[in-house]
């Protein structure tokens, strides 16, 4: 059954069955046709045989008239296996004549003729006339013929009747015979077809396509695409080739979505949110790997889980709430509390997204759920944060307050100690200059006062220092850049330092070749305080031989530089050292502060104060050798035309007698500069010749060279007519005030050589200028031409201030009022009446009434109307920034500080009081009668007291600034010894 029906449906069944049945159909078919029309020809064929029998027998008997002929005709005819009978009968009495079965001749019809014979013979005869009768039984023949035959008896022609019985089935089974074969031919033929195009078909098309059955079984069970085989370029062919095409398209796809799918589900397990699905009832379809941990539920349990299941009335309508806007289309997103399997309260943040399909109903919803736990923590903790920050905030705005009421403080602190510090400085130091200008002093007091002077000094420098040092610290240093002729500030300058080092025997050089401008804006008094504090040092650590001073100026990529070097020939600095050289408050050797002294402040404060002007302080140096100290500073050209005096020396031959290299090399360069033509000497014994040649020369003689030499030359200069010509020139140092004229010089130079000296002495050699051989007066003295009484009042809380200033006064021929404070100042100024005050000296820090208030008490007139104007020069201790606007903003005039300098208090006196005139000399016949220079007023002062007091306000400082006391006893020391 099953065989028969995988027969049936296989295709090589379904090609062939319809070939199969239409073959069998058409074998029917002509079967039956054939055997139609078979039995036609085979009926005509016997009737055609029976007529030829007939005639046959008609023609024997005519031709044979006898009845012998008649019956071997009728012999031979019945000899043939088809024909069963012959018989021949005369119709008349129905008599056999003749008869195949020869017994039968002779007999009588009935007695002859077999019973079907008989009855048709019977048919015959009722026949109405006689014709061919032929009837059919059991498969013979039976004809019955009528024919006219001659009577051999009378010779005459006679009826008789021809009966032939004829077996048909000779010409029956030939015709099935035949048919048979054509049946077999047929199906043969069918067979051989059928086979055929089994074959093709087979090999066409049904083996291709079991192969490719087969192929697609393999290929389920294999992940690669397997390829159909292509064999043909038909229909087969192009079935394989496509499905290939499709199966390689296919694979591809299906790696995309395999590997998309990958990505998804490695994203959807490994993501750390809360992923889902739910469907439209809503029912779970999936959840993540995350969600499943977190709820510690598998997967399969979720699937067609109801959404709502498990959760109580209130929250199950919250998220029934939710899933319905999901459901109209809203994506939803919410924050909640939510128990996970940790049995902890998480803090979630929940986002449904609908899932919508293409006809935009909606086919569920995606799920993602965040756990916000750590973020809520963190945002309470920053919360609190915040909080706490705030407060801080609050707490460091209170310390900020504080800490700027201590910088107030602190700045307050350093204008006061300014004040606290100067003020007894001012104080020795104005006494000890006045004690040095009497001249009763014994040798022990003079010592006395050398130590005092040397302290005060050193003391002065340390608070100068520390103040500074102070001021950069706090940022209080302001610079103030003017217009400087930086020549003339050079020149005066080292003339000031000249004369420390020249005591020590030190050559001190100033080389000012590189100045390519005279005026510049820069903050002078700091240069300069860069410049001596490098220049005292040079001259403290070197025992002999010189300091060379060498400024110039250089554009550099930095724009205008100002470039000072200061070159000794001194002890040196080991390498190790200049490490820290620059440090505050570092010396090379512990050792050397005493034997050298000194606060370690300054070079930090000189590098300090060249990097405040974007340059820097650099060294280099060698034990033993020396130290070279090069700063390097920015300016900017001034704006004011400085020319140097100008001096031609054109023609002039010049000879220099020296054996410093360097003086003769640079002196030797200013005067080519100016013109002359120079030589240069080492030996005075080897200039002769060369002045015989020079008759006219200018001769420079070094002073420090031996004296001996110095004689002889002066002897045969004096003594030689051709020589007689010859001007000589002293070269010496400044604190040299011998008369040099005397000795036989025409003019005094004094060391270190500048523009100015050489303009001078050259001036003094050509008789332009008298000679001035001497160096600086001390301050000249003042006087009243006019004669009218000149009224100051000094106001000074501080007596030994006060007697220094009466003081300075007093040397200059001027008298003063006093008054302690400025509330008295007001007093005495309102009671002056008739004879009015010209000048006030006004101190700014003062007890009851200060300097400021009291002047803006007199320019209010409150101090009688006609000093609302009267000049009032301020003199503070308060060496801070912003002093001088803050005199000036009250209405002084102009400003002093502390300690006074006898100098610049004539200075100002003469600005203010110009009906005064200064004393050029000491004739009697100028002063007024009430002036004795002879015997200024002695000064008894308390030096102990102020000592002890200084010491004192040193270790204030030191404790206030956070000074180690290490670093400040060696002042407290020096000031003790000092007592
Ligand atoms: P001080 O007040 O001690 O001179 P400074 O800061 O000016 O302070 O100098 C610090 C130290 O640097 C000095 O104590 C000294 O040891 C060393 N020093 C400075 N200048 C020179 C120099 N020209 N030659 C040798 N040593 C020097």
């Amino acid at each position: 059954m099953k065989n028969s029906s995988r027969i049936t449906s296989s295709l090589a069944f379904k090609l062939n069955v319809a070939i199969i049945a239409i073959s069998i159909i058409v074998l029917v078919v002509i079967g039956v046709a054939f055997s139609y029309t078979s039995r036609d020809a085979i009926d005509r064929h016997i009737k055609t045989e029976l007529g030829y029998i007939v005639d046959t027998l008609i023609l024997a008997v005519e031709t044979n008239n006898n009845q012998g002929g008649m019956i071997r005709a009728v012999g031979s005819l019945a000899a043939r296996d088809n024909i069963v009978t012959v018989r021949v009968l005369k119709s008349k009495d129905d008599l056999v004549v003749a008869d195949s079965q020869f017994a039968n001749v002779g007999k009588k019809s009935y007695q002859a003729l077999s019973k079907t014979e008989q009855i048709l013979l019977k048919e015959y005869h009722q026949l109405v006339r006689p014709e061919e009768l032929i009837r059919i039984y059991d498969g013979f023949w039976y004809q019955m013929t009528p024919v006219n035959l001659i009577d051999p008896d009378v010779n005459r022609l006679r009826p008789y009747l021809i009966l032939i019985v004829y077996d048909e089935g000779y010409a029956l089974a030939q015709a099935r015979q035949e048919l048979l074969i054509l049946g077999l031919i047929y199906t043969a033929g069918i067979i051989m077809m059928l086979v055929a195009s089994y074959w093709v078909q087979n090999r066409i098309l049904l083996n291709p396509l079991s192969q490719f059955l087969k192929t697609i079984n393999e290929q389920r069970d294999v992940d690669d695409v397997l390829l159909l085989p292509v064999r043909s370029d038909d229909e087969i062919g192009q079935l394989a080739r496509q499905y290939n095409e499709m199966g390689i398209s296919k694979a591809h796809r299906e790696k995309e979505l395999m590997d998309a799918r990958k990505y998804i589900d490695g994203i959807t397990s490994r993501a750390p949110v809360l992923l889902g699905y739910a469907d439209d009832k809503p029912n779970y379809q999936f959840v993540n790997k995350h969600f499943e941990r977190s709820f510690n539920t598998p997967l399969k349990y979720y699937r067609n889980l109801p959404f709502f299941q498990g959760l109580d009335e209130e929250t199950a309508a919250f998220y029934k709430m939710q899933v319905d806007k999901v459901f109209a289309g809203e994506t939803v997103q919410f924050e909640s509390e939510v128990p996970f399997a940790d049995k902890v309260n998480h803090f979630v943040k929940v986002t449904y997204t609908p899932d919508f399909r293409d006809d935009n109903t909606i086919a569920g919803f995606f799920i993602c759920i965040e756990d916000i736990t750590e973020t809520k923590n963190i945002e309470t903790k920053l919360a609190k944060y915040a909080q706490d920050l705030e407060f801080q905030a609050w707490a460091l705005e209170d310390q900020k307050e504080k800490a700027e009421q201590a910088t107030a403080a602190k700045s307050e602190f350093l204008a006061g100690m300014s004040h606290e510090i100067r003020t007894p400085m001012n104080g020795v130091l104005g006494m000890l200059r006045l004690l040095m200008s009497t001249d009763s002093l014994t040798t022990q007091q003079q010592h006395y006062l050398n130590l005092a002077t040397s302290s005060a000094d050193s003391l002065l420098m340390l608070i100068n220092d520390i103040l500074d040092f102070s001021k950069i610290e706090a940022g209080k240093l302001d610079l103030e850049f003017l217009d400087v002729d930086i020549s003339a500030l050079l020149m005066e300058w080292v003339k000031s330092m000249a004369l420390p080092a020249q005591e020590k025997g030190l050559e001190i050089i100033l080389d000012t070749s590189g100045l390519a401008y005279h005026s510049l804006k820069i903050d002078a008094g700091r240069v300069r305080q860069i410049l001596t504090n490098l220049v005292s040092n040079a001259v403290k650590f070197t025992a002999q031989g010189q300091v060379v001073i060498r400024v110039s100026t250089a554009l550099t990529d930095k724009g205008l530089r100002l470039i000072g070097e200061v070159v000794d020939t001194g002890i040196g600095i080991a390498p190790d050292k200049i490490e820290h050289l620059f440090d505050s408050f570092t010396q090379v050797d512990a050792s050397t502060t005493r034997k050298y002294g000194g606060t370690g402040l300054g070079l930090a404060i000189s590098k300090q104060l060249c990097e405040l002007m974007q340059g820097d302080l650099t060294v280099t140096s060698e034990l033993e050798k020396g130290s070279c100290f090069r700063f390097e500073v920015s300016v900017k050209a001034g704006d004011s035309d400085i020319e140097l005096p100008e001096l031609s020396l054109a023609s002039t031959f010049v000879l220099v007698i020296t054996d410093n290299p360097v003086l003769s090399n640079l002196l030797g360069q200013q005067l080519e500069a100016l013109g002359a033509s120079i030589a240069i000497e080492r030996q005075i014994s080897k200039v002769f010749t060369l002045l015989r040649a020079n008759p006219q020369a200018v001769v420079i003689v070094d002073r420090s060279l031996s004296n001996d030499g110095v004689n002889t030359l002066i002897e045969l200069v004096k003594s030689d007519e051709v020589l007689s010509e010859i001007k000589l020139v002293a070269l010496s140092t400044m604190n040299d005030h011998q008369d040099y004229s005397q000795a036989g010089f025409d003019a005094l130079c004094h060391k270190p050589v500048t523009h100015l000296d050489l303009f001078e002495t050259f001036s003094v050699l050509r008789g332009e200028k008298s000679r001035s051989l001497l160096s600086a007066q001390p301050a000249k003295p003042l006087f009243n031409p006019g004669g009218q009484t000149i009224n100051i009042l000094l106001v000074e809380d501080n007596r030994i201030n006060q007697e220094v200033a009466l003081g300075i006064l007093e040397n200059l021929n001027l008298q003063a009022d006093i008054a302690n404070d400025g509330q008295e100042a007001i007093d005495k100024l309102k009671q002056a009446g008739r004879s009015p005050y010209q000048l006030v000296l006004m101190d700014c820090q003062m007890p009851v009434m200060d300097g400021y208030q009291a002047t803006r008490k007199i320019r209010a007139g409150e101090a009688a109307q006609q000093h609302s104007e009267i000049p009032i020069i301020a003199m503070t201790a308060n060496a801070m920034e912003g002093d001088r606007e803050k005199c000036l903003q009250a209405g002084m005039s102009d400003y002093l500080s502390k300690p006074i300098d006898d100098e610049q208090l004539a200075e100002k006196i003469r600005q203010w009081l110009p009906q005064l005139e200064v004393l050029e000399s000491m004739d009697e016949s100028q002063l007024p009668p009430d002036c004795n220079p002879e015997q200024p007023q002695a000064v008894v002062w308390d030096r102990e007291g102020v000592l002890k007091r200084m010491g004192g306000r040193v270790k204030r400082l030191r404790l206030l600034l956070g000074l180690f006391e290490e670093e400040t006893q060696p002042y407290i020391d020096a000031i003790n010894e000092a007592v």
